[in-house]
């Protein structure tokens, strides 16, 4: 254990044991603190700017992660479970990397206190488990629709979308109950589509898709009432010659004849789709002009290149099949929906919109682009709370509340236990609080008042109590709406405990040499 040294071996460069260690605990504490000042509705945004000059401002922790392109092993391993966080939830990534960094500090205590690894992740594991269980007991049913708006507003809270959180809470909680079937909720049936120009306050729910795409060729109709709706995922077009084969081609009449037999071919197509009967086409591939020609002669409204995943939504809203063949259109194989493209700011959208359809969009407005995105990113974080909250139906108390209930209840746990599992279980504890010492911190509190009285609070039973930051105040955060789904905070301690117990039982880093060795600055490749 204690042979630290770091050797280069030809090809690799090489730290072991407590250094390789220390190491990967300075990363993890680096990229938590880098985070940390984002958490919470008082947390700052950051300004990122990367390699091309482009400028992200944000407060969403996956987002910086990702844009901070770290190159330490151990720096990497966070990124990827915020990452993993965001995919499970959608919430709770800044303090998934909090929670990372702070059970790795306190494991080097431990460490430094010659406690061996191998015990200290023994101990992690039994208070991850016991977490589970305490938070499970401490959760409270989702009661009402109400509930929900309540969710949705406490994760935009500090957000871009802050200042218009009731409004978006509303539009989330009805997006979700639009594609809910029962509690099963996919949220790739909800598209968010932006659009620049307009304020806020414009943004909409719309019942079905909305594309930011035109027709094809202005001579096509712009609007079709309850339109047959056909999907085809192969190009209207010939494929170039020269990509395709050689053609020896001497004369202007075999040119002529060449390009008569391509028209021929397209017009054929174009026969076909008229022939099914369809009055609205969207395609994921090309479609060729004299094919638009066509389709407009046949007043065909149709669209080219439509993204896979807009065409699947398409299909689940029109139950249009999407089709591979052109022969093997049938009746059956087509949708229904209303398509009519509209203009926004000098902008053409689609909307394919039906009233009893299981796909949502939410139509985004703003001024600038830099806010549009951001207040997408806290779409995207309610979105992924309330569906969470529908899924599994349980809610806890944020404002650091569930985060001391739990503190205080795994101490009690630790105390059944013996020696250095008891410490490490502890340290598990105590490594919870940087939660609500950090939303502290941020709003300029002093973090150990606060703590202290949250301590004493729960102790006398008022299990309920945090820091309500849109007052200043430790009170009863249930009562103030301050709830989060039960999942954010299940995932984020068992990703964190995960990650942690992972770098603990690492005491050799191998790297290869075009890397940057990891015994040097840990968050070299940040700049
Ligand atoms: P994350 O990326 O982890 O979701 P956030 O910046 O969204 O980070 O902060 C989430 C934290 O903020 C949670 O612990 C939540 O309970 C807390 N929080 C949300 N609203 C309030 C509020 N009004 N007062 C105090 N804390 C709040
Ligand atoms: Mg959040």
């Amino acid at each position: 254990m204690d042979n630290s040294e770091s050797k280069s071996v030809t090809s690799m460069s090489r730290t072991l044991g407590k250094e390789a260690q220390k190491n990967n605990i300075l990363a993890a504490k680096i990229v938590a603190d880098i985070v940390k000042t984002t958490l919470g509705p008082k947390g700052m945004d950051k300004m990122l700017v990367d390699s091309s000059g482009n400028v992200t401002i944000t407060n969403d922790g996956v987002t910086i992660l990702e844009e901070m392109e770290l190159d330490h092993p151990a720096a990497k391993i966070i990124v990827d479970i915020a990452k993993s966080q965001e995919q499970e939830v959608g919430d709770g990534t800044t303090t998934v990397a909090i929670l990372a960094g702070s059970l790795l500090e306190n494991a080097e205590k431990l460490i430094d206190r010659k406690i061996h690894p191998t015990m200290i992740i023994k101990g992690y594991k039994k208070a991850a488990e016991k977490s589970r269980e305490i938070l499970h007991a401490l959760s409270l049913d989702v009661e009402s629709r109400e509930t929900l708006k309540k969710i949705a507003m406490t994760s935009m809270t500090g957000k871009g979308s802050e200042g218009n959180k009731e409004y978006f809470a509303e539009l989330i909680v009805s997006a979700i109950d639009r594609i809910a079937d029962k509690k099963t909720i996919n949220l790739e049936n909800i598209k968010i589509t932006k659009i620049q120009g307009s304020r806020i306050e414009k943004s909409e729910l719309v019942s079905g898709i909305v594309l930011d795409k035109e027709r094809a060729h202005v001579d096509m109709p712009s609007s079709v009432k309850d339109a047959r709706v056909l999907l085809l995922d192969v190009p209207l077009e010939i494929h170039s010659p020269e990509t395709e084969s050689r053609l020896s081609i001497s004369t202007p009449e075999q040119l002529q004849n060449f390009l008569d037999a391509e028209q021929n071919t397209l017009k054929s197509l174009v026969d076909s789709i008229a022939l099914s009967q369809a009055q609205v086409v969207f395609c994921q591939k090309g479609i060729d002009d004299v094919a638009q020609y066509y389709l407009a002669q046949n007043k065909i409204m149709a669209f080219r290149r439509i993204p896979r995943s807009d065409m699947e939504r398409i299909s689940k809203a029109t139950n249009a099949k999407i089709i591979s063949n052109i022969n093997e259109i049938r009746p059956t194989s087509l949708g229904q929906a209303d398509v009519d493209e509209v203009k926004h700011s000098n902008e053409s959208f689609t909307y394919i919109t039906s009233n009893n359809t299981k796909v949502a969009t939410i139509l985004l407005h703003g001024t600038t682009q830099h806010l549009i995105d951001e207040i997408e990113r806290s779409l995207k974080d309610g979105l992924g709370v309330v569906a969470s909250a529908v899924r599994e139906g349980k809610i806890v108390v944020g404002g650091g509340s569930i985060e001391i209930a739990l503190s205080l209840k795994l101490r009690e746990y630790a105390r059944t236990l013996q020696g250095k599992e008891q410490l490490a279980v502890e340290e598990f504890a105590n490594a919870l609080e940087k939660i609500p010492e950090t939303l502290a911190e941020n709003a300029g509190l002093d973090s150990i008042e606060v703590i202290s009285e949250l301590k004493r609070r729960h102790s006398s039973g008022n299990k309920f109590d945090g820091l309500n930051l849109l007052t200043d105040r430790i009170e009863n955060c249930l009562d103030a709406g301050i709830v989060e789904p039960l999942k954010v905070k299940t995932q984020a301690i068992d990703a964190a405990t995960e990650v942690a117990t992972l770098l603990l039982r690492v005491d050799d880093v191998l790297v290869a040499k075009t890397h940057n060795p990891v015994n040097e600055d840990p968050l070299s490749g940040m700049d």
